[in-house]
């Protein structure tokens, strides 16, 4: 848990959110400002500032991370049509919060390259 930090706020309950999914290691919600019919982060319970911040301990809990996502993509019906994750990384990456998180996207056909 880090002190300042949103999304562990988020997951200890200080701030709402709206839960899809959660487990021993995994928390995720609905994006507030959505941008795609189906906008969900999926984040680690442990605060890792970012994916680059991630080290070999770690392993297991990306792979969690992942696996988690393909649940939650699945149960919102995301997987037939498909979806897209997002790891935003740094300031070039778009990343606004420091806390790893996963936007899983769906709901909409995504463009590439990405803006
Ligand atoms: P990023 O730009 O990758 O760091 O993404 C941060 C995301 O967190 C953005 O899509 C925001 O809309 C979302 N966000 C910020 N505050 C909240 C909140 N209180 N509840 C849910 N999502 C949030
Ligand atoms: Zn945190």
């Amino acid at each position: 848990m880090s002190e300042d930090c949103l999304f562990c706020k988020i997951i200890s309950g200080d701030i709402p959110s709206n839960k899809v999914y959660s487990d021993e290691h995994v928390y995720a919600f609905h994006d507030i400002n959505p941008a795609a019919p189906t906008h969900i982060l999926v984040i680690p319970r442990k605060h890792l500032h970012n994916v680059a911040a991630s080290e070999g301990e770690d392993e297991a809990l990306l792979g969690k991370l992942l696996l988690a996502a393909n649940k939650i993509a699945t149960q919102e019906g995301l997987e037939e049509d498909g979806f897209r994750y997002v790891i935003n990384t740094n300031d070039n990456g778009g990343q606004t919060v420091y806390h790893l998180h996963l936007h899983i996207l769906g709901g909409r056909q995504m463009t590439w390259p990405p803006g």
